[in-house]
């Protein structure tokens, strides 16, 4: 089959058999089919959009490109969840060692941070000596022994994927319903999980900016891996605002070890860690319901077997044996630590998060380029949620930067993200939405 046929009719509307798509996917992964082809393919998808048959076709294949991860040793139910991604969102770091310590087995396969996005892999490699890319002995001795394990894509995991995903970001054609559900998934079902659970964020720090685009995606997500034989579950999430109440890579790690110390009970971040691990739990039939699993977590919690999990984690993947202990004895600093202070009092009204990621990017703690180093030290932390009640000259944040110059640029980036109003704004729920 020529692939240039193949993207012919896509490009002119046609649905495509299993077998083009397979073949196609071959190619993209034995390198039969050019750059060329596969921006020409993306370009032909973004436009023309496949259906519900194409995609699971699309997403077997790319995941069956690589190896596929088995657990047969594992007595425990596999499971995991992914975010389309945020800004201040370190979920995974404390939902995997929460869901473990619950009885699940999460095998977590993490990417790094995209656009404004942070990553869970660049917030792990804040942990001196952690291990993002151990081999699958170590990865999956990690899984057994601990029951989580938070590591990046081996080469070997959804190659085909790898290869079209860089090509997509290079050629605009990162937002496609079909490409991005191909894309997660198959990473995920090379994973070898038996249920997952889609947080799809929604809002001006997420990729999908509303809601009816983000149904669109969490739909898509549903059917497609139920197609593929693992039984998923969507929840759209508010990203209107950082998570939690930081954004940068060591400091969201520092924060997740405070809330696995419940110093932030009573989120927003808690709200959603709570009812993801809810729904994980009875996905695996672990619990009867949702209510169930909320106390569960809560109690794992309390007693420290969670945090007991995220140490040992940390450890069997190279960290050091006390880093729960001690993070801010390992976690870079930043050189500048300054109050962001508000220019005028009333409420905290609106923010833009997407402005608040960049702002973290442009002082390192993201990539522009893809060989860029990180800054794992800067950031925001301190963050006041939306619906504060502010005076002027009152903190609403802290910035962490490399030099004066760079925090006083990152903070007025800060203030500028946003809105401060004479009226307190309406509460917004954080768990918009459950497609399952
Ligand atoms: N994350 C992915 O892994 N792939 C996409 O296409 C978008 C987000």
């Amino acid at each position: 089959m020529l692939p240039q046929e193949i993207i012919r009719r896509k490009r002119d509307g046609h649905g495509l058999s299993n077998e083009e798509i397979t073949a196609f996917v071959a190619g993209v992964t034995n390198g039969a089919v050019s750059e060329a082809q596969a921006a020409a393919f993306a370009m032909a998808v973004f436009f023309r959009d496949m259906s519900r048959n194409e995609t699971v076709a699309l997403t077997l294949a790319m995941r069956d490109s690589g190896s596929v991860l088995k657990w047969s040793e594992i007595d425990r139910p596999i499971a995991d969840k992914h975010s389309t991604g945020g800004v201040g969102d370190n979920v995974s770091l404390m939902l995997a060692p929460i869901a473990a310590a619950c009885g699940l087995a999460v095998p977590m396969i993490s990417g790094r941070g995209l656009g404004h996005t942070g990553g869970t892999l660049d917030k792990l490699q804040s942990i001196p000596g952690y291990d993002i890319a151990p081999d699958q002995a170590r990865f999956s001795n990690v899984v057994k022994d601990v029951g989580c394990a938070i590591v990046g894509q081996t080469s070997n995991l959804a190659p085909a994927d790898r290869r079209l995903y860089a090509i997509r970001d290079v050629t605009a054609t990162v937002e496609s319903v079909p490409l991005i559900t191909a894309s997660i998934l198959s990473k995920k079902l090379a994973a070898g999980l038996q249920t997952l659970l889609m947080d799809v964020k929604v809002g001006s720090g997420a990729f999908m900016q509303d809601i009816a685009e983000a149904r669109v995606l969490a739909r898509s997500l549903v059917d497609v891996a139920n197609g593929a034989g693992v039984p998923t579950v969507a929840l759209i999430t508010d990203m209107n605002q950082p998570l939690a109440d930081a954004a940068g890579n060591a400091l969201e790690v520092a924060n997740c070890v405070h809330f696995l110390a419940r110093h932030k009970a009573g989120t927003r971040l808690e709200t959603i860690v709570l009812a993801e691990v809810a729904e994980m739990l009875v996905q695996a039939g672990l619990v009867p319901n949702l209510a169930e699993g909320e106390n569960m977590a809560r109690s794992v919690l309390s007693s420290g077997q969670a945090m007991e999990t995220f140490a040992r984690m940390v450890h069997a993947l190279g960290g050091p044996a006390d880093f729960c202990e001690r993070p801010q004895t390992y976690l870079p600093h930043a050189r500048v630590i300054l109050d962001v202070t508000a220019p005028a009092g009333g409420y905290l009204a609106a923010c833009d998060a997407r402005a608040t990621g960049l702002a973290v990017v442009d002082m390192g703690g993201g990539r522009r380029q893809t060989s860029d180093t990180i800054d794992h030290s800067v950031g925001f932390d301190r963050i006041l949620p939306l619906g504060s009640a502010i005076e002027r000259g009152q903190p609403i944040a802290r910035v962490h930067a490399a030099s004066r110059e760079q925090a006083d640029r990152a903070g007025q980036a800060l203030l500028a993200s946003y809105r401060i109003d004479a009226n307190a704004p309406l509460a917004s729920p954080v768990v918009i939405e459950r497609i399952g």
